[in-house]
C-alpha cells in the first residue's frame, strides 16, 4: 500500500486497524520529502525529529486505545506564514531567516492538539504576495503535475506537498486566492473559511481584513473533518466569531440538501483559458443532472473587484509590514549605520524581496494624504458594493459557483516578470476575500493533462452547504482520485 497518497480517513482507519503505525506513516512522509525535495522545493524547514518523536507519542495513544481524533498521528505540512513554536518560521522572507517564534498559531495548535503531526514547514510567496511561488526567497516550488510549471501561490509549498504525498493534508492561508488557485492547480480540495471562522491568531498578517487560514486535502471528507478541528471563536483573536462549530460530515452518507445554485455571468470573461470555460460549465451541468437547481445571477461589481482588491490588500500590508525595521524581528543590518533610521532602512532594504517592496509603496502611496480620498476611500466604498452584490445573490440562490482560476497552471518564469498579469490570475478569487465569504476549490477535470478546479462560495458560516455540494459533486466525478507522476 502507498501510504503516501492515503487520504485522512483511509489512513486514521489504517491507525485505528493498527495496519500500520504512526511512525510509518511520518516515516514514509519524510521519505517522500527526501526523494522529491530536489525536485519540488515545497518545504523550507523540514522538522523530522521533532515529528518522529510526535509520531511515537501518537503511537503510544493508539496503543493504549485512547480515543483517537481524525488526525491523530497523520503526517501534515504547515504554511510557513504560521507560527510555530520550536520550529523556524520564515514567511518566504529573508528577513525573517532565522526567526525562531515563541508560540504556536492556534489553527496550528488546535491540530498539534488533536495529535497531528508536523513534518515541516511549507513554501510561500513571501508573506503571502504572489500567486506562482516564484516571490518566496527560498526559490520556486514546482508543480508536481509538471516540473516546469507553477504549483500556483501563495500557498505553493503546501499545496504541492499534498499533491505529491509529502503529507497528507497542509495549512495554508488566503487572502484573496492563495488556497483555491494552487489548490486548483493542483488537483486538491481547498478551503477558504468564511473570515471569522478560523482563529488568525499566528497568521503573519499580509492584509488582516482579507486574511483567513484554511486547508488543503485531497477529499471533501478530509477537508470537512480538519474544518471541524481548526474553526471556532479564539479568544486571542477578536475578530473570530463566536458561533457552534457544526459537525461538517454529519450529512455526507444521507442525501445532499436541496439547494439553489447561482452562475454569475460575469465570471466567463474574455481571455480566460477555453478548457477551463468548459470544464466550468459541464461541471454546472453535472449539478444540473445531480438534481440541483442552476439559474444565471448577476454580481455587477464584479469586474471592479481586482482593482479594489490591489488597493486594500497594499494599503493593509504596507502598515502590517512596518514592524520588520531591524530591530524587532529578524534580520537587521546595523554595517555603515549611523542613525536609527538608517539601520531601518538597510535592514528592510536587504531583507525584502522585490514584490513586497513594490506593494509597500503602492500601500504607503495609497494612503497618503492627497490620495487616501481617490484610492483607499473610493476602494472601501466599492468593497461595500461589493458585499451588497452577494448579499442580493444569496438571497436568491444558496451557493455560487464559478471556475476558481482563469487558467491551468502557467509555466515558471511566464508572469513573473509583469505583476500585472499575474495580478489577473486572482481574479475570480478576490471577491469572496472582499466580502468575507467562504469559498472552495475541488477537482473538476482536467486540460491537457493539467488539473482543473471549479469554486463553490456560499453565505457567511455556511461552509456546510458548499461542503455537502462539493461532497455531492464528488461522488459522482472522482478526478481527486488521480494524482501526479513526480
Ligand atoms: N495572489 C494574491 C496576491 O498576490 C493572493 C495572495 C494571498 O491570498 N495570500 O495578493
Amino acid at each position: 500500500m502507498e501510504l503516501n497518497q492515503l487520504t485522512i480517513k483511509d489512513a486514521h482507519e489504517g491507525l485505528v486497524r493498527r495496519d500500520y503505525s504512526s511512525r510509518e506513516l511520518v516515516q514514509a512522509a519524510l521519505d517522500g520529502i527526501k526523494k522529491l525535495e530536489p525536485k519540488l522545493n515545497a518545504f523550507i524547514t523540514v522538522s523530522d525529529e521533532a515529528a518522529l518523536a510526535q509520531a511515537d507519542k501518537a503511537d503510544k495513544k493508539i496503543k493504549r486505545g485512547e480515543p483517537l481524533e481524525a488526525v491523530t498521528g497523520l503526517p501534515i505540512g504547515i504554511k510557513d506564514l504560521l507560527v510555530t513554536e520550536g520550529i523556524r518560521t520564515t514567511a518566504g522572507s529573508k528577513i525573517l531567516e532565522r526567526y525562531q517564534p515563541v508560540y504556536t498559531a492556534t489553527a496550528v495548535d488546535r491540530l498539534i492538539k488533536a495529535g497531528a503531526v508536523i513534518v515541516g514547514k511549507t513554501n510561500c510567496d513571501e508573506f503571502g504576495m504572489g500567486a506562482s511561488g516564484e516571490n518566496s526567497a527560498y526559490g520556486p516550488t514546482k508543480n508536481p503535475w509538471d516540473l516546469r510549471r507553477v504549483p500556483g501561490g501563495s500557498s505553493s509549498g503546501s499545496a504541492a506537498a499534498v499533491a505529491s504525498g509529502e503529507c497528507l493534508l497542509a495549512l495554508g492561508t488566503d487572502t484573496g486566492g492563495s488556497i483555491r488557485q494552487p489548490a486548483s492547480f493542483c488537483n486538491l480540495v481547498g478551503l477558504k473559511p468564511t473570515y471569522g471562522r478560523v482563529s488568525r491568531y499566528g497568521l503573519i498578517s499580509l492584509a488582516s481584513s482579507l486574511d483567513q487560514i484554511g486547508i488543503f486535502t485531497r477529499t471533501i471528507e478530509d477537508c470537512a473533518a480538519v474544518l471541524k478541528i481548526i474553526a471556532g471563536q479564539d479568544p486571542n483573536d477578536s475578530t473570530s466569531v463566536k458561533k457552534a462549530v457544526p459537525n461538517y460530515s454529519a450529512e455526507f452518507e444521507s442525501d445532499p440538501p436541496t439547494l439553489r445554485l447561482g452562475v454569475p455571468k460575469e465570471y466567463f470573461v474574455p481571455g480566460m483559458d477555453p478548457e477551463v470555460e468548459q470544464i466550468t460549465r459541464t461541471a454546472i451541468k453535472k449539478l444540473t443532472e445531480l438534481g440541483f437547481s442552476v439559474e444565471e445571477i448577476s454580481l455587477p461589481h464584479t469586474p471592479q473587484a481586482l482593482a479594489v482588491y490591489y488597493l486594500i490588500l497594499p494599503a493593509e500590508a504596507s502598515s502590517n509590514l512596518a514592524r520588520y525595521d531591524g530591530i524587532r524581528y529578524g534580520l537587521s543590518v546595523e554595517a555603515g549605520a549611523k542613525t536609527l533610521d538608517d539601520v531601518y532602512k538597510k535592514s528592510r532594504k536587504a531583507g525584502f524581496g522585490p514584490e513586497v517592496k513594490r506593494r509597500i509603496m503602492l500601500g504607503t502611496y495609497v494612503l497618503s494624504a492627497g490620495y487616501y480620498d481617490a484610492y483607499y476611500r473610493k476602494a472601501q466604498q466599492v468593497r461595500t458594493l461589493i458585499i451588497e452584490d452577494f448579499q442580493r445573490a444569496f438571497e436568491r440562490v444558496d451557493l455560487i459557483i464559478t471556475p476558481t482560476s482563469p487558467t491551468p497552471a502557467f509555466a515558471l518564469g511566464e508572469k513573473y516578470e509583469d505583476p500585472l498579469t499575474m495580478y489577473l490570475s486572482d481574479i475570480f478569487t478576490v471577491s469572496a476575500n472582499i466580502a468575507g465569504l467562504p469559498g472552495l476549490s475541488l477537482p473538476a477535470g482536467f486540460a491537457k493533462g493539467l488539473p482543473v478546479g471549479i469554486q463553490i462560495m456560499a453565505s457567511h458560516f455556511q461552509e456546510d452547504k458548499i461542503l455537502a455540494l462539493a461532497h455531492a459533486y464528488q461522488k459522482e466525478t472522482q478526478y481527486y482520485k488521480q494524482t501526479p507522476k513526480t
